[in-house]
């Protein structure tokens, strides 16, 4: 593969001026960093082959907004990122809002990642030879993507009429911090996720109500690597028919943890039915029960954030993207591009891994393009 011609650092655009690349790697979360741990292993340089571009202004990715009550021993589990067997070693009670961005930080010290940001990308159009890459600071010109933007930008709330009546405080995950935000107030949690399930544990300090729209479904016992692995081909099977990913965790249902039996034993693991109505001051089922509430915390998780492609039109009929590649990340549609941290490879491990394919089977379509 012939290397664009090197050009001096930083690799952030000038105003009017496009900047070439062969890889741009949007997002530096685990995701993006092990896609860029492995071109550079592949043998592209950092900087004159390959950037990396980060919305946030610092390292760790989702992680440096997670709220500040969840700890390295109370996530659902974390990887290292590849080959670097360092995370967390010893601090089991450091809130992995701080821990995981100090290591991830490390990891690009150590590694000479060329991350740049905070740089935001607006949008990616197709020009050819090339994708068209405009972002709030300049623009670029790459040979390939690499799309590693995760989920945390967009949160999903499911539409319930009456939603903008509600007088209360509504929130989201995302916004979440502590349950001293809520005390002396009625909290109404939605959601059957692991994200609904750790919020609860800490909320249900505070008057709480617990709103699922399928009965949650805890599976006792290890959940083992084979468990895992089938709950992944589950959603690698819908991605690859271009439907919509579903969330892993819908399919492997929920842990039972030392966290959930204490939850369990304070009665606070018997959720109500979805609601089918919000009202001013609470919520109404559809059998015509009622419920006052103060706040309506929406644990309903996320989806892709993936509004910046859509120029490129990777969407198909089913309404997801159709996708192919070893590991489901390379898009068929236009295999210039790759989506790692989507769909099955939405969590550390499988982000680890898709890093790797994705880089692999990019420069094998580069290499074999003139472009
Ligand atoms: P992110 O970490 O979200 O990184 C994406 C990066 O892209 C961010 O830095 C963002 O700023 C940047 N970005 C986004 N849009 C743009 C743009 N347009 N231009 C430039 N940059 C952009 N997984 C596990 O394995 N174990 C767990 O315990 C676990 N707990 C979780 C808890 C919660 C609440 C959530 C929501 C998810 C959890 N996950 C967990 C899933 C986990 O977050 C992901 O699998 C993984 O960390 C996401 O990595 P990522 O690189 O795909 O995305």
């Amino acid at each position: 593969m012939m290397p664009d011609a090197p050009t001096a650092l930083p690799r952030l655009a000038p105003p009017g001026v496009v900047l070439n690349t062969d890889v741009l790697i949007i997002g530096a979360g685990q995701a993006g960093l092990s896609a860029a741990y492995h071109l550079q292993q592949l043998g592209l340089h950092a900087q004159e082959q390959f950037v990396v571009l980060d919305a946030a202004a610092a390292p760790g990715g989702a992680w440096q907004h997670r709220w500040p009550g969840l700890t390295l021993s109370t996530v659902n589990r974390l990887h290292d990122l590849p080959f670097a067997r360092t995370l967390g070693r010893g601090e089991t009670t450091a809130q992995a809002r701080v821990a995981v961005p100090r290591y991830f930080a490390a990891y690009e010290e150590t590694f000479a990642l060329p991350v740049i940001r905070p740089v935001r990308v607006r949008r990616v159009s197709d020009r050819g030879p090339r994708l068209h890459i405009e972002t709030d600071r300049g623009n670029y010109a790459a040979r390939g993507l690499i799309n590693a933007t995760g989920t945390w930008e967009a949160p999903f709330i499911p539409e319930v009429p009456g939603a903008g009546r509600f007088s209360g405080e509504q929130l989201h995950t995302r916004d979440y911090r502590a349950a001293t935000d809520f005390a002396g107030r009625h909290v109404l949690i939605v959601g059957g996720g692991i994200s609904a399930l750790q919020l609860l544990d800490e909320v249900s300090q505070v008057t709480t109500t617990w709103v699922t729209r399928r009965p949650p479904l805890f599976h006792a016992g290890a959940f083992d690597e084979a468990a895992g692995r089938a709950a992944v081909a589950l959603v690698e099977d819908r991605v690859r028919r271009g439907l919509p990913p579903q969330s892993v965790v819908s399919v492997t249902g929920l842990p039972v943890t030392p966290a959930t039996e204490a939850m369990r034993a304070r009665g606070v693991l018997t959720p109500q039915p979805m609601f089918s109505e919000i009202t001013p001051h609470g919520v109404r089922w559809p059998g015509g029960g009622a419920l006052r509430a103060d706040v309506i915390l929406w644990c309903t998780g996320f989806r892709s954030a993936l509004d910046h492609l859509a120029p490129l039109n990777l969407r198909g009929p089913a309404g997801g993207v159709h996708m192919t590649g070893r590991l489901a990340t390379q898009v068929a549609r236009d295999p210039r591009v790759h989506l790692v941290g989507y769909g099955p490879s939405a969590s550390t491990i499988g982000a680890n891994r898709a890093g790797r394919a994705a880089a692999t089977e990019l420069l094998a379509v580069l290499n074999r393009s003139t472009a």
